[in-house]
Parts: structure tokens; sequence; C-alpha cells
């Protein structure tokens, strides 16, 4: 099961709005709409998207100054941006290097053209999945969903079933690893190596330690685990999805 895919609407003609709510809800996108420039930034601030589509005037704050202020920002630095624009001369400027929007559209635009463009932003692999892949590190990778367990790198934010549990640091790094390679089997030799980095005063023992705290906070029964499975003489694996 994949996340859905989160889109923040920011236009404050309201008939407009909603029309983009409705062809990108079409498409499958859950939109988050807001009318003015602050409101978006303080979503922008809170949680990560995977799409902005967002008007150049606007009151409050205008999609300029808000683009360049996401861009600044530490959850959606990387968030493609597209900016609904009434004047070409506008857009250009606004998609230029300074505020860093990826694409733009001209009002009146067809719907087809936005969903098009939404489509596109959306395939483009996001800068801060790439090089957190490439760091090693899962705080910039985007939530994922996996049998009921939603995860959130970017907030550490586990939930099972809708209820928001606690982890410690490394309980956290031990479900994302194994829940993002659902039915793969890991030894606990790979656990230790990938868990526990840098510190050299560990054992396999302290992988079987954290795997039964970590039953305790997720499974409703930690001695029958319906998520986080034993391989026997292997090691773990998150159960198949
Ligand atoms: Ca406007």
């Amino acid at each position: 099961m994949v996340a859905q895919t989160r889109v923040l609407v920011v236009e404050d003609e309201p008939h407009l709005r909603e029309l983009v709510c409705l062809h990108l809800g079409l498409e499958g996108y859950a939109c988050e709409a807001v009318g003015d420039g602050q409101a978006a930034l303080a979503r922008a601030e809170a949680e990560r998207f995977d799409l902005m589509v967002l008007d150049v005037m606007l009151p409050g704050l205008d999609g300029l100054s808000l683009c360049r202020a996401v861009r600044n920002g530490r959850l959606n630095r990387d968030v493609p941006i597209l900016v609904l624009t009434a004047r070409r001369e506008e857009a250009d400027k606004v998609v230029g290097l300074e505020s860093g929007a990826d694409d733009y559209l001209t009002k009146p635009f067809g719907v087809r053209e936005l969903v098009a463009r939404a489509r596109a932003l959306l395939r483009r692999p996001r800068a801060a999945a790439k090089e957190a892949a490439a760091a090693g590190a899962v705080d910039a990778l985007p939530p994922v969903t996996v049998h009921d367990i939603e995860i959130d790198p970017a907030r550490r934010r586990v939930r099972v079933q809708g209820r928001e549990v606690e982890l410690t640091d490394q309980e956290f790094r031990l479900l994302h690893l194994l829940a993002t390679h659902a039915g793969i089997v890991f030894s606990r030799e790979a656990l230790l190596s990938k868990i526990w980095r840098e510190d050299t005063f560990v054992t396999v023992r302290s992988v079987d330690t954290l795997v039964k705290r970590l039953r305790r906070r997720i499974e409703a029964d930690p001695a029958a685990p319906r998520y986080l499975l034993t391989v026997w003489g292997v090691g773990y694996k998150f159960a198949d999805v």
C-alpha cells in the first residue's frame, strides 16, 4: 500500500480553487486547499506535501515570496511547485532562478493541461529523497504506509492502526528499514551494521533486544507478532504485504 499523493493548493479565487481540487482529486490526489499565502506557509512548515499548486497573486503573502519561503524551509524545500499566473511575463519571473518554482500555467488553463503538468512534476525524483538515500539517512524520506502502519520519517511519527506510538531513534530506524523492505529477511549481523552504524560495543544480542522493544510498541500481542516476524536461524523480517 502506498501513501496517497498530497497536494497543497493555494488560490484565493474560490471557484478556481475548487476546480483545481476537483480535477486533481479525480486523479486520486488528496488536495488540501488554502486561500492565502500565510496559511499556505503555515501548512508547508507543518507537513510534507508531494506537490504545491499556487497562485502568484495572493493576499497575505504573494506566491513568489511563498515559493522562496518554502524553498528555505525544512519539510518542503524540494517539493515540486506549479505556479498559476494571469500573465506570461509574471510566470517567467517566478519560474526563474530566484523563487524556485518548477513550472507554470497561465490563466485561463484547461484542466487536462493542469493534470498533465501535475503528473509530470510528481514523476520527478525529489532531491531530498535522492540525497537521503545516498547518505543512508531516513529523515528526509517520504511517508510510507505498510499494512496498517504509517511511518513519516520527516516528523519521526509512527501510527499503528491510526494510533500514534512513540519510538526511540533506534526503534524508528529498525521499523523503517524492515517495513520499507517488507518480506525481505535481514540477518542479525545485517541489522547490526545498518542500525548501529558507528557504535562498536554491541552484539547480535542487541538486535534481539531492540526487536523485542519495538514489538512491545507496535504489536497488539508481542508474543505473537503480526508485523515483525522472526525467521528462525536467520534473522527478522517485516510481514509480506
Ligand atoms: Ca489570485
